[in-house]
C-alpha cells in the first residue's frame, strides 16, 4: 500500500475539542490519570470508567481513522506503524486467539461480522476455519486491500451505524470488535446495533485494555494505552460490563490471559523509547531483530465474551 504522508498529528490539531462528562454516569469529577495539553483523561469518581476530556469532539473523530491510520509515524503515539508489514502477526495473534477460545465459537459456516477489520486478518483466520465473513472499516486503502488480497465479497466502508441498514438482522453467529470499543463515541450504541444483527445464539468477541490493571498503576501516564487522539475510554471489568449490560448483553468470558499479542521486536524497541530512558537502553539492541515476532501479554488488556442476556 502507499504509504499516506498526511501529518496525522497537524489533522488532530484541525479538529474541534470538547468537553463531555463520563459516559456512563454523568459526573463530571475524578482523578486525573494524565494531563496532556489539551486532553485530560480522568478516573471517574461515580464509576471508574476512565474518559478523555476534553477530546476530539465526537462526531468528527472517525475522521483520523482512514489509512494514514495504519501506517503511522508515531506509531507510539497513534495508529498502528504499518499494518501490511504486519500481517503475519496480525494472523499468527488471531489463529492462537480463536484457538483459545474455540468453545465458545460458532461452528463453521455461521457468518461472523468484524467492526474494524483493518486488513482483514482476522477475517482471513475465520475465513480459513470455513465461516462466511463479513467486515466493516473506515479506511477504504485498507478495505480495497482486504478484498484485493483475500478475495471477500462483504466488506463494507463506513461507519458500523452507517452501514447497519446493509446488515441482515439476526443472522451473525459472531460479532468481533478488536481494539474499536475505546475509540467510539457512543460506544453503547454500537453494542445496540451488534444486539440486532447477532442471531440470539450468537457470541460478542471484544477486546480493549484495562485501566484498573496492575501494568497500568506501575507504568502511570507511560501506560501505553494512553493515546489522547483515539482512546477517549479506558474500560475495566466492571464498567465494561456495565456497557454490556446497557446494550443487552452478560458477559460470559472476561479474561487477560488470552488478550497477548504477537509484536515485532522493532515495535518493542519502540514502546520502550515512551516507558522510559532505562527500558530504551535495555530494549535497543532487540531492535536490530527487526520483523522478528514474539508473543507478549503485559496482562493489561480485556478479551471478553458476551452473549445476549437469557440466552447464557
Ligand atoms: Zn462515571
Amino acid at each position: 500500500m502507499t504509504p499516506v504522508m498526511t501529518d496525522l498529528t497537524q489533522r488532530a490539531a484541525d479538529l474541534p475539542l470538547e468537553e463531555v462528562p463520563c459516559y456512563l454516569c454523568g459526573r463530571i469529577d475524578g482523578e486525573v490519570l494524565v494531563e496532556d495539553p489539551p486532553f485530560i483523561v480522568k478516573l471517574c469518581a461515580g464509576c471508574g470508567l476512565g474518559y478523555t476530556s476534553p477530546r476530539l469532539r465526537g462526531d468528527r473523530i472517525h475522521e483520523l481513522y482512514d489509512d494514514g491510520y495504519f501506517n503511522s509515524e508515531r506509531a507510539e503515539d497513534f495508529g498502528y506503524a504499518d499494518y501490511e508489514l504486519d500481517l503475519d502477526a496480525y494472523l499468527k495473534t488471531f489463529r492462537r486467539k480463536l484457538n483459545a477460545l474455540e468453545a465458545h465459537c460458532p461452528k463453521p459456516p455461521s457468518p461472523i461480522l468484524e467492526v474494524g477489520c483493518a486488513g482483514g486478518a482476522f477475517l482471513k483466520v475465520m475465513s480459513d476455519r470455513g465461516h462466511e465473513v463479513w467486515g466493516i472499516e473506515l479506511a477504504d486503502g485498507m478495505l480495497e486491500a482486504a478484498r484485493t488480497r483475500y478475495g471477500f465479497e462483504h466488506l463494507l466502508h463506513g461507519r458500523f451505524d452507517e452501514v447497519a441498514d446493509a446488515l441482515p438482522k439476526h443472522r451473525f453467529g459472531m460479532v468481533a470488535m478488536f481494539d474499536v470499543i475505546e475509540h467510539v463515541p457512543d460506544p453503547a450504541r454500537e453494542l445496540t446495533i451488534a444486539h440486532q444483527v447477532l442471531a440470539d445464539d450468537g457470541v460478542l468477541v471484544i477486546q480493549t485494555q484495562d485501566v484498573s490493571s496492575r501494568t497500568r498503576k506501575i507504568l502511570g501516564r507511560r501506560w501505553h494505552h494512553f493515546k489522547q487522539l483515539e482512546h477517549i475510554y479506558h474500560f475495566c471489568p466492571d464498567t465494561i460490563r456495565e456497557l454490556l449490560s446497557r446494550a443487552g448483553f452478560e458477559a460470559v468470558l472476561l479474561t487477560r490471559r488470552h488478550a497477548g499479542k504477537y509484536v515485532s521486536c522493532a515495535e518493542i524497541a519502540d514502546r520502550a523509547h515512551r516507558v522510559g530512558r532505562l527500558p530504551r537502553w535495555l530494549c535497543a539492541p532487540i531492535r536490530w531483530m527487526g520483523r522478528t515476532y514474539v508473543y507478549l501479554n503485559p496482562l493489561d488488556e480485556m478479551l471478553i465474551l458476551a452473549r445476549k442476556k437469557g440466552m447464557a
